[in-house]
């Protein structure tokens, strides 16, 4: 049953610290889903709200948003899943109703975040939870599109709410890369890896991996990568077609650009820094090249058709999650582990409970 009080990780205001403390979460309302969590990643965007001072969202802020677990309860209405079923909490969930969704295409629906009855702290104050889910935390409420049956194994279902969702979703649905085409992908943490992972799936022929720590051009040659190169080199690198930046640092987006082929696509998938700018050549680097530059928000994800298909390609041995997961922590563990940067060879932390 789902106790009154549970724990949650919650940043309190900007400057403040991170801390474990008791939350309030639930009964689901009408429409939406109780969800007992079982496994949540540290992706990189936690540690961005609080690197930012928030991210602009209202304190106090409940961290955590790459969760998977069962379904314990459902609210009135509730069709899709049902208790038992365990599930990936999306964070995007195209609405159905604008005009992107009604005329057949909802990766670019614009209205993704759906609302569930918030969380607060004990005393009774609401809490903002990261993009609308709040996943460092023994139970979440969250709305029934936002519940998506997948069955793997906890700690690798949870990638695919965020970080493998984004990496492999940016290649195969946001910039759909061409079978037999070059792909170069810069940064190959978490999101990057899985980008490199969907270009192979896709059937790119060259794929060049792009970072400045040799233990990830490592992992990024053993999950499909034809090349890897050190960042400092990246210019002597063969044009190619697409181009991700998974760091969201402009000097990649721009070096992303100057790496296209005639005609070539550059995909901004990081996080880029407030107020950050972007330097490039137009006429050299723009307009010669007929350069593309597109924006992906987490692989322009439709959950309901993406998660499953991503635990299917995982089934079959296309998609590697299990060695993603380099290290498992308990929630008490998720203060320290957004302050301390990951180490060499580690990809993704993920809490289990
Ligand atoms: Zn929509
Ligand atoms: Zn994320």
């Amino acid at each position: 049953m789902q106790p009154e009080l549970t724990r949650g990780v919650v940043y309190a205001e900007a400057g403040g610290p991170v801390a474990v403390e008791p939350i309030l979460v639930g009964p689901p309302a009408a429409g939406e889903v109780l969800v007992r969590v079982e496994a949540s990643g540290v992706c990189h965007t936690d540690v961005h709200v609080v690197e930012s001072g928030g991210w602009a969202m209202r304190f106090p802020i409940l961290l955590g948003h790459e969760g998977a677990g069962v379904v314990e309860a459902v609210g009135d209405e509730v069709t899709s899943v049902a208790p038992g079923d365990r599930v990936v909490i999306a964070w995007r969930a195209p609405c159905g109703e604008c005009d992107a969704c009604r005329r057949g295409e909802p990766r670019r629906c614009g209205s993704t975040r759906r609302r569930a009855t918030r969380p607060r702290r004990a005393d009774g104050t609401d809490l903002s939870p990261v993009l609308g889910t709040g996943t460092f935390t023994e139970w979440c409420v969250v709305h029934e599109s936002c519940a998506v049956p997948v069955d793997l194994p906890p700690e690798q279902a949870c990638l695919l709410a965020c970080g493998v969702m984004t990496g492999v979703g940016a290649a195969l649905w946001a910039t759909p890369v061409r079978p037999g085409s070059s792909v170069a992908v810069i940064g190959c943490g978490g999101v990057g890896l899985s980008v490199v992972q969907g270009a192979r799936i896709a059937g790119a022929q060259r794929i060049v991996a792009i970072d400045v720590a040799p233990d990830k051009l490592e992992r990024a040659l053993a999950l499909g990568a034809t090349e890897a190169v050190d960042a400092a080199d990246a210019e002597s690198i063969e044009p190619v077609e697409y181009a991700f930046s998974v760091v969201g640092a402009p000097a990649a987006l721009a070096q992303a650009v100057r790496l296209l082929d005639y005609g070539g696509t550059a995909t901004l998938v990081g996080v880029p820094p407030s107020g950050g700018r972007l330097d490039i050549d137009l006429e050299r680097d723009l307009f010669h090249r007929k350069a593309a530059i597109r924006v992906t928000h987490g692989g322009d994800s439709v959950p309901q058709e993406d998660f499953p298909e991503l635990a299917r390609l995982a089934a079959v041995g296309e998609l590697e999650l299990a060695s993603m997961v380099t290290r498992e922590i308990g929630l008490d563990e998720v203060p320290e582990a957004l302050a301390t940067p990951l180490g060499a060879g580690e990809i993704r932390t993920v809490v289990c409970l």
